[in-house]
């Protein structure tokens, strides 16, 4: 308890160093080697079928933005004549585009997922959620696209300032309504109802002192087998949303490992932590993309107040987005890195959580040690190594100190 105590007040002090030789031992006991090589040829399948979408993403946005061919210049300068209607129309199509170049790499990363026995969703209704995510982000990227129109023909120079503090209330209303709004079309959000699942968050998330807000169970068995728990929404909607596979797959030291680990996300308030890195990137994202985007249609010839700023003003941001990604992700390694040291302080448990690495890189097939340049680039979470270190140091001083 003292331990416990000890780390909860004075995190600083308390940190435990990760023991890289201790998981090194920990992956090659309970691996067998057959295991890690599936694992690695799934996800090295997986890395490619990611790299294969970006390139071909960019490559249709980089075609959009400078071809002007012909049919491409008579399409402008017929959409130009009313050009906040056509900016709409830009949008909406090239959001389009992109949900159509995407669709064969979805459909092999679903083939890959069902040759691997991880998602369960059958081709039909894979294709249906396809089609529905392509139709609901046609709105609004119709919508961002008259907005960007209607600021760049107004303002000009000063259209970075205005488009900043507009994605900025974009990003907190989203993750506001998220929740609430989108998530519930694609899956059931219920309540968890009362027992020991619900008694054992109640009970954590009263140790650590956090307010949790409602806790749902979402049907995540419905497309997957994965295993995960997360934190989401802000203010009314901020809510704790747990896999019914997490309730129904782990052991009770392994759940209370995972859920600790939400609720140091609550603690340390990380949503408004990532919504501050956010808004504080945003406004040099977006002088960037404006100072590109009138390069680039000035080279182009295109007409400074006609749709053709929408296709290049989403080649840009999407790079923007991107190259802004990778310190994204670094801030939120650290995050996640410090969320597990919350948990084992929180339980007192560190086989717990070495326990839940384990069994959430066996059932989701992770990559225990992912290169490190894919880490670097999309790695949102430490790798599994990273993670068992982490609670593998945890035990050496929880040990030192009792
Ligand atoms: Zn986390």
């Amino acid at each position: 308890m003292a331990v416990i105590a000890a780390l909860l007040l004075s995190p600083d002090q308390g940190l435990p160093v990760p023991d890289p030789a201790a998981a090194a031992r920990v992956i090659a006991d309970r691996f067998t080697p057959a295991e890690l090589s599936q694992a690695g040829d799934y996800r090295s399948w997986g890395r490619l079928i990611g790299v294969a979408t970006l390139i071909t993403q960019f490559a249709a946005l980089g075609f959009l933005a400078f071809w002007r061919g012909g049919p491409m210049r008579r399409m402008l300068e017929r959409l130009g004549r009313r050009p906040l209607v056509g900016a709409q129309a830009v949008g909406a199509g090239i959001s389009l585009v992109l949900a159509l170049v995407d669709l064969p790499f979805n459909v092999a990363a679903w083939k890959l997922g069902r040759d691997y026995g991880l998602i369960s969703q059958a081709l039909g209704p894979r294709l249906f959620d396809w089609l529905l995510s392509a139709l609901i982000t046609m709105v609004p990227a119709a919508l961002g696209a008259l907005i960007a129109m209607a600021l760049w023909r107004r303002l000009r120079g000063r259209f970075w300032i205005a488009a900043s503090a507009l994605i900025a209330v974009w990003a907190v209303v989203t993750t506001w309504l998220w929740p609430v709004v989108v998530a519930p079309i694609f899956n059931d959000f219920e309540p968890l109802p009362a027992g020991p699942a619900r008694s054992e968050v109640l009970r954590l998330a009263d140790r650590a002192g956090v307010e949790v807000g409602e806790v749902y169970v979402v049907d995540a068995s419905r497309r997957s087998s994965t295993v995960n728990a997360y934190v989401n929404g802000i203010g009314s909607s901020k809510r704790v949303v747990i896999y019914d596979n997490a309730i129904r797959d782990l052991t009770p030291a392994e759940f209370s490992a995972l859920i600790a680990h939400e609720l140091g996300h609550v603690e340390a308030d990380d949503l408004r932590r990532g919504l501050t890195f956010a808004l504080l990137v945003i406004p040099l994202g977006v002088l960037f993309v404006q100072m590109a985007t009138g390069a680039v249609m000035c080279r182009n010839g295109d007409d400074p107040r006609g749709p053709a700023l929408v296709p290049v003003l989403a080649l840009w941001m999407t790079l923007a987005v991107f190259v802004l990604q990778v310190p994204g992700n670094a801030l939120s390694r650290q995050v996640e890195a410090k969320a597990d040291r919350f948990s084992v302080s929180l339980t007192g448990d560190p086989q717990g959580l070495v326990d839940l690495q384990v069994g959430l890189a066996k059932a989701n097939l992770s990559d225990v040690d992912p290169p490190s340049l894919w880490q670097f680039l999309f790695g949102t979470h430490p790798s599994t190594l990273d993670r068992i270190a982490i609670a593998e140091g945890a035990k050496v001083s929880v040990r030192n100190e009792s």
